[in-house]
């Protein structure tokens, strides 16, 4: 049995006073769940967040690493920074990472190495454009996006979460139906089975794309629907609590 696991991307949004207000209120309503939860925030506040969070059940995480140890890279965050901050997850391969910044498949596997060897769990994003889609092409575009990760994880395959981000249901209020989700999360946990079929059972495969209070519990009622990876209703702290709600 998958504990379900809810995470909040707050993107690029947040300021030390909303974080503290929004941070309270998560801490607040997250005890006594049956589900995992965590919180992605932009690089500055992760030391917020540590604060805030260490003696709460929330975890907290990054939003992006560089694939390279350190070094002159300006601009970068190792992952071994992150893991300083005491980061449980990072997110690897989003698609506003994949579309506005370039980052291939091959490179969001070695993001997601990175991470596994600063001892933190990858949150790998999967997802294909409406155009894709309208060709018939979403499983082989997940198919290459997850492909690449698992064939540089090797046997850490157990160690990753994965996500199921349709880029054309992310921001736009437009769902994918629970139908549709499952179809995508039952072909990405047969790809983790052909790899790994002990690991497969446990790996969490998340939706995310217009997550809310009232469409997330026929979407975790799926049978290989682990939780959700939430951006707009990250970022109020009643509607993430609903929605960590109807992950138990
Ligand atoms: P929305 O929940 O705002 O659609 O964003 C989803 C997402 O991109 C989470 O990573």
């Amino acid at each position: 049995m998958r504990r379900k696991l809810v995470v909040g991307n707050w993107k690029m949004n947040g300021n030390r006073a909303a974080n503290a207000s929004l941070l309270a209120g998560i801490v607040a309503g997250a005890n006594g769940s049956n589900a995992s939860c965590a919180v992605c925030a932009p690089a500055p506040y992760l030391a917020q967040c540590q604060d805030a969070l260490s003696a709460s059940p929330v975890a907290w995480g990054a939003q992006d690493v560089s694939a390279q140890p350190g070094g002159a890279f300006t601009g970068e965050v190792a992952a071994a920074m992150l893991a300083d901050f005491a980061c449980k997850y990072v997110i690897v391969g989003h698609s506003e990472r994949r579309a506005y910044h370039g980052e291939s498949s091959e490179l969001v596997a070695k993001k997601a190495v990175a991470v596994l060897d600063a001892g933190m769990t990858p949150i790998v994003c999967v997802g294909e454009t409406l155009a894709e889609r309208e060709a018939g092409q979403t499983a082989a575009v997940v198919s290459s996006q997850l492909g690449a990760v698992l064939d540089l994880v090797g046997e850490r395959v157990a160690q990753i979460v994965v996500a199921y981000e349709p880029v054309w249901a992310i921001g736009t209020g437009k769902t994918a139906t629970p139908a549709m989700a499952q179809e995508v999360h039952a072909q990405l946990r047969a790809q983790l089975m052909a790899k790994n079929a002990v690991a497969a059972e446990t790996v969490q495969i998340l939706y995310g794309g217009s997550m809310k209070p009232d469409n997330a519990l026929e979407l975790m009622a799926q049978p290989d629907i682990d939780g959700g990876l939430i951006g707009g209703a990250a970022l109020k702290a009643a509607d993430f609590l609903a929605i960590l709600n109807a992950a138990n």
